[in-house]
């Protein structure tokens, strides 16, 4: 199974961003320059996540199928692993503005 999508980044012409799974197993490829040297980018997570955001190919319907076919795969551990970090960071962000918040008042009382 195999899916494809154009997606339009700062380069002219679009990247090509490719989905297949093999039993159990989902790669995923993107031709801009951070895929290609095998680095995170953010088209393919975007698609991972449900985005469309970019997509210039006449298949938005099939970022569903990408979905489907990460169900299962390691990757789609990785994933929930990652958003539950994001979740922890969010968190810590916000108790550091208020640990700023009074730091600061208790430094002008
Ligand atoms: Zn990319």
């Amino acid at each position: 199974m195999k899916v494809e999508f154009l997606i339009q980044g700062s380069a002219i012409e679009p990247y090509k961003v490719t989905f297949q799974k093999t039993g159990q197993h989902l790669s995923a490829f993107c031709t801009c320059p951070a895929g290609m040297n095998g680095q995170y980018c953010k088209h393919r997570f975007s698609i991972f996540r449900g985005g469309t955001e970019g997509i210039v190919s006449n298949n938005l319907n099939e970022v569903k199928v990408v979905i489907d076919l990460l169900a299962g795969t390691d990757i789609e551990d990785a994933l929930i692993e990652m958003g539950q970090a994001e979740i922890e960071a969010e968190r810590a962000k916000k108790i550091i503005a208020k640990a700023k918040k009074k730091i600061t008042t208790l430094m002008h009382s």
